[in-house]
């Protein structure tokens, strides 16, 4: 799943949410249907899904999406604060609104003793102005309700109830920074106020700013207990939690360790790209790993010591994916591309229950870190029209004997074959075999059943792809 992006900040308006049918969420940028497929942009580059996996797309709006703070914020279950009872108050609201509308002819009047110069003139034009801003709140008016609340203000400029009323609308409009400076003027008249802070809290809590956010509702809190707040802290101690062991290197499929110390930043730039590839692999194998996936990332020891890989292996997959990164401070399109090779073995090692030959997995990984045949096909195929292609019987088990030219021959050869079955007969195709290959059956007998082909067939046709699409 891709949802931890959304802990690197504030999913924002423009971007669109992709729905699959699983109901996972996929927030993306440049959201579109192109063919059979649904194309987006994220920051490790455009992807795309099936169309048949996508329920909906939800296009951006006004309002944040997904399980963003600024979604849950917008919807906190706070109510407006209370207005002070003045004298003649209610006489004056009722005045306002009556028979279900306003009364914009009576609020005229009073508004004329204000402006003749009447300072009590001045309080009933502002409560009758928060009057009717309460009764377009009501109707979810949110823009005539700030309207309202606003010429209330100019009437009556320090009165705090007014100013936290101005905060709440713009709150629940999402407009946190209009909103604290209201809550700011309204603390300088009212410090001790229980509502300013638990206002303040929330606009900091829609701002993504945890920290100030508990500060703020524990505040609140201990100026007067308040059942609202209580929820809301809650909430944001859980966030906040949450954001931090997200720091300390986990994301939802992935945990992050490195020996040595690791640029914080480089660790979460791996995190984010990891979850972006997870996405991608999901849906091109149509399959997410039901398992946590390691990852180690060696920064200082040399990596061949520990890893005891000959010196041809530049990162591995053990079960955890192990990538040298000495000397980076971020990913690199180099870096993207080997974290996406091992973790496409993941992929096939949890989907094939760990019964994939390594022919599959390391042509498999080479073609989702966007490798193609090209420059080895001519090679590839008169190696194979001389006979000493090495039969893919032959390249089931380890590769880690290999010297490094014969390593460098049978990476090539298994992205060959590889590429021919996702070319000419689709992706469809290699997830079934992944899946018959998972349940027990052998490579070949997977192979059979959804090719129709055995080892010689698939070489041969392989060959001739080669031989067609690359040759001369
Ligand atoms: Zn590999």
């Amino acid at each position: 799943m891709l949802c931890a992006v959304v802990f690197f900040g504030v999913v924002v308006a423009t971007a669109d949410t992709i729905v699959l049918k699983n109901g996972r969420r996929i927030v993306a940028n440049n959201v579109r249907e192109e063919g059979d497929k649904v194309k987006y942009e994220t920051s490790a580059g455009e992807l795309s899904l099936p169309k048949s996996i996508v329920d909906h797309i939800e296009k951006g709006g006004s309002v944040p999406m997904g399980d963003s703070p600024a979604a849950a914020a917008a919807n906190l279950a706070i109510t407006p604060p209370a207005m002070g009872a003045i004298s003649g108050g209610a006489e004056i609201e009722s005045g306002a609104v009556r028979d279900g509308a306003i009364d914009r002819e009576y609020i005229a009047k009073l508004e004329a003793a204000a402006h003749a110069g009447d300072q009590r003139a001045n309080a009933g034009a502002a409560l009758a102005h928060h009057a009717a801003a309460q009764f377009e709140l009501s109707r979810g008016d949110m823009e005539r309700a700030l309207a309202d609340e606003r010429t209330a203000l100019t009437f009556s400029p320090e009165e705090p109830a007014l100013l936290m009323n101005v905060a709440y609308l713009h709150l629940r409009r999402s407009e946190y920074k209009q909103s604290l400076d209201c809550l700011e003027r309204a603390r300088r008249v009212a410090p001790e106020n229980a509502d300013v802070a638990k206002l303040a809290g929330w606009a900091y809590y829609g701002m993504n700013k945890m920290d100030q956010a508990v500060a703020e509702w524990k505040r609140a809190l201990a100026l007067r207990p308040d059942p609202e707040v209580q929820t809301a802290l809650d909430k944001a101690q859980r966030d906040k939690q949450e954001e931090e062991s997200y720091k300390e290197n986990e994301s939802s499929h992935f945990t992050l360790r490195y020996t040595g110390s690791a640029e914080p930043a480089l660790a979460r730039d791996v995190l984010h790209t990891l979850e972006a590839h997870y996405s991608a692999i999901e849906s091109e194998l149509n399959f997410a790993p039901p398992d946590s996936i390691g990852v180690v990332l060696y920064t200082q020891e040399a990596f061949a010591d520990i890893t005891r890989a000959p010196g041809w292996v530049g990162a591995l997959n053990d079960g955890r994916i192990r990538v040298p990164v000495q000397g980076l401070s971020g990913v690199t399109p180099e870096l993207s591309r080997v974290l996406k090779h091992e973790l496409t073995h993941s992929f096939v090692g949890q989907k094939t229950r760990g019964h994939a030959p390594t022919w599959i997995q390391e042509g498999l990984a080479q073609w989702m870190e966007g490798k193609r045949s090209g420059d080895n096909a001519v090679v590839l195929a008169q190696v194979f029209q001389e006979g000493h292609a090495a039969s893919l019987g032959q390249l089931e088990g380890s590769w880690l004997g290999l010297q490094s030219d014969a390593a460098g021959y049978a990476y090539a050869w298994a992205l060959a074959n590889i590429e021919y079955i996702v070319q000419t007969d689709g992706m469809g195709d290699m997830e079934r075999i992944l899946d018959r290959i998972g349940s027990g059956s052998s490579t070949e007998a997977a192979l059979r059943e959804v090719l129709h082909s055995d080892y010689n067939d698939l070489m041969q046709s392989t060959a001739e792809y080669l031989r067609k699409t690359y040759g001369h």
